[in-house]
């Protein structure tokens, strides 16, 4: 198909509406185990012990740069659409938070005696969730003092720090925060129209999302402050979304957001209130496109830089968490269902708090998982990643030319720039706004051949054909539904 001219294509009185492919998958690939796979591999504890012993080796690593990446499973409400790995607040028993910090700590400490670790060059610390922003004042206190006293350059590392603005808005902690350093803040906004907040179970009120701003303006916080902002929610109309973008860079004007099309999986809350019809269906795939594709030259127009697919930034380079989260980096996970890559292997951590705590005792550090994924392994994340981190330098790619997954993944890059979507800019690729539009699909091709059947029916879920992009119902109930519904164990929550 030869190259379609831009702007707008899917939005305006008489949008031309051309497609590069025939069915359009509606999200951005974060959600999948090994950013790659569906198709985990269950290891014994000699195995996984095996594994744990290489990082006594400094050598053989695909990265210099490693970050650290903490889990904090813990939230005050649960939001419907929310996949996250996530615990309720011990409101009867914070000592289980202060509990929670003592294993962090345990497991942090693990991973800094490794060699491997000690050897590479640290870049960033991310603290995610969950809600870090539950932990108290004496928690938080603790778990910094403890990251600046053994985290290699602690003091220059790009540091973040997420919040809910409930719990975040108290001025203790952003104080806390500030003062050790944090210079990057991130909190969920999704929308600014109450009834959609409601109906997509935020708790927190616009009062909280202005009180954490008025709280950082308090304190002369001088980090980036990033946010999520949701479209393509339950009933939200292309003008609401423009509004809510307009509030949002005219009013608060952050560093940095975060536009996200909802995830609509089964079993999720939101999918459910849609399937009984206590909620509305999100408008067409066509409005999905043209929010997408709004939203994309709105951030542009006013001064912001497309830092990743989904990103939009004061800041003209993605982020060391970015970065380190697009495969370009080793990730040391720690905490409930965080996740590691270090040298060719991954590791996602146990999801229930109580297991996460047994291995510690046991073992020093929680993972049952870490294992080896091969250079072809490596290579598919790489690619899978390619259409969200927006670029890939030829150098970097003749590092697999002897991978057997080499030459089908040049094959579908190839077929992408056909299509219009990919650049070939000499030393290296790059995504264009059509490819930025339609992602979700070039991570896909470079992802499909190593799902299995759980992910092949989650890519229903999560797509539509092109005969279908002007249906008003978007979602209903069927076969694949049904089974994803009675069996949610098959597909588990994940971190951020
Ligand atoms: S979106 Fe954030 S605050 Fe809401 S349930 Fe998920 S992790 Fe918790």
């Amino acid at each position: 198909m030869s190259k379609i001219d831009f702007s707008p294509l899917y939005y305006g009185p008489n949008p031309p509406q051309p497609t590069p492919f025939d069915r359009l998958y509606a999200i951005t690939h974060f959600i999948m185990p090994n950013f790659g796979t569906m198709d985990w591999d269950w290891q014994s504890r000699e195995q996984v012990n095996d594994n744990l012993i290489k990082l006594q080796d400094e050598t053989q690593n695909l990265n210099d740069d490693i970050m650290l990446y903490i889990h904090v499973p813990y939230c005050k409400s649960f939001c419907h659409y929310c996949n996250f790995n996530k615990n309720h607040y011990p409101r009867q028993s914070q000592d289980r938070l202060d509990l929670y910090v003592d294993y962090l700590i345990k497991e942090i400490d693990w991973y800094m005696a490794q060699p491997y670790v000690q050897a590479r060059n640290f870049t960033a610390i991310y603290i995610g969730g969950g809600t870090p922003s539950t932990l108290s004042h004496k928690g938080m206190e603790r778990l910094f003092t403890h990251l600046k006293q053994v985290v290699p350059k602690y003091d220059r590392l790009e540091k973040t720090f997420t919040g809910e603005p409930r719990s975040f808005k108290d001025i203790e902690k952003l104080k806390i925060v500030k003062d050790f350093g944090f210079d990057r803040v991130t909190f969920g906004i999704e929308t600014f129209d109450p009834v959609l907040r409601k109906q997509i179970g935020r708790v927190d009120k616009q009062e909280d999302i202005d009180a954490l701003f008025t709280g950082l303006e308090q304190i002369n916080y001088k980090g980036d402050r990033c946010v999520d902002l949701m479209y393509d929610l339950p009933g939200q109309t292309f003008d609401g979304f423009a509004k809510d973008l307009e509030t949002l860079v005219t009013q608060y004007k952050p560093e940095e957001a975060d536009l996200f099309g909802t995830v609509y999986l089964p079993y999720r809350p939101m999918h459910k209130l849609i399937m009984k019809e206590r909620l509305e269906q999100p408008g067409t795939m066509w409005q999905l496109l043209a929010m997408r594709e709004f939203g994309y030259d709105y951030m542009i127009r006013h001064g912001y830089h497309n830092t990743i697919a989904e990103t939009f930034s004061q800041n003209s380079k993605p982020s060391q968490y970015q970065t380190a989260h697009c495969g370009r980096q080793d990730i040391i996970g720690v905490g409930c269902a965080a996740r590691g890559n270090v040298k060719d292997m991954v590791s996602i951590n146990p999801d229930k708090i109580e297991d996460y705590i047994a291995n510690i005792d046991a073992y020093g550090v929680s993972s049952t998982t870490m294992q080896p994924i091969g250079m072809s392994g490596v290579l598919d994340r790489l690619m899978v990643m390619f259409p969200r981190f927006k670029e890939i330098d030829k150098s970097l790619l003749a590092k697999f030319k002897d991978c057997d997954r080499y030459e089908p993944a040049m094959k579908i890059l190839e077929s992408h720039i056909q299509s219009g979507c990919t650049e070939d800019e000499g030393d290296r690729y790059t995504i264009n706004k059509l490819g930025v539009v339609w992602h979700g699909n070039l991570q896909t091709d470079y992802m499909s051949h190593t799902l299995n059947t759980q992910g092949k029916m989650l890519l229903k879920c999560i797509s539509d054909k092109k005969k279908h992009f002007a249906r008003d119902v978007r979602f209903g109930t069927n076969f694949v539904t049904k089974f994803i519904l009675g069996n949610p164990e098959l597909f588990p929550l994940l971190m951020k």
